[in-house]
């Protein structure tokens, strides 16, 4: 097995000593969608650190690139700016075929229809008080 674990990965993942670590662990505990500022924001407050907003897109991209986690994003409506999300291993899916699994799971691993519908990213369920997302963009950033 050559193959890293996901939790080891995610331990990797969660260090606040570098930049990475740190926009993946405020990405991670985010309750709300999030724009770069607001990001840098939690970073300073959290960890006494700042980090330029366009230094926290590219380590998105990375997490994204680089260690294939998912992050969402899509415009704020009122805004001219993006704003991002995290999918964790906390959160699920909401398939074609009715069936709620872990996001862990991956897109297309529904265990109910083994994927054959296809969750697709509006059927991420919402965070709580959050209205379902009509357009979502999952590609490069
Ligand atoms: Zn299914």
């Amino acid at each position: 097995m050559t193959e890293t674990p996901r939790v080891d990965t995610l331990t990797f993942l969660r260090d606040p000593s570098c930049q990475r670590g740190r926009v993946f662990l405020v990405m991670e505990d985010a309750a709300t969608w999030l724009q770069l500022h607001e990001i840098a924001a939690e970073i300073r407050r959290r960890f006494g650190v700042i980090d330029s907003e366009a230094a926290i897109s590219a380590r998105l991209r990375d997490l994204r690139n680089l260690y294939h986690q998912t992050v969402l994003r899509k415009r704020r409506e009122g805004s001219h700016a993006d704003e991002y999300r995290l999918v964790t291993t906390t959160q699920w899916y909401l398939c074609g075929c009715g069936h709620e699994f872990p996001a862990s799971l991956g897109k297309y691993g529904c265990p109910n229809c083994h994927g054959e519908e296809g969750a697709e990213l509006q059927g991420l369920l919402p965070f709580p008080g959050e209205a379902p997302q009509a357009e979502l963009f999952g590609g490069e950033s």
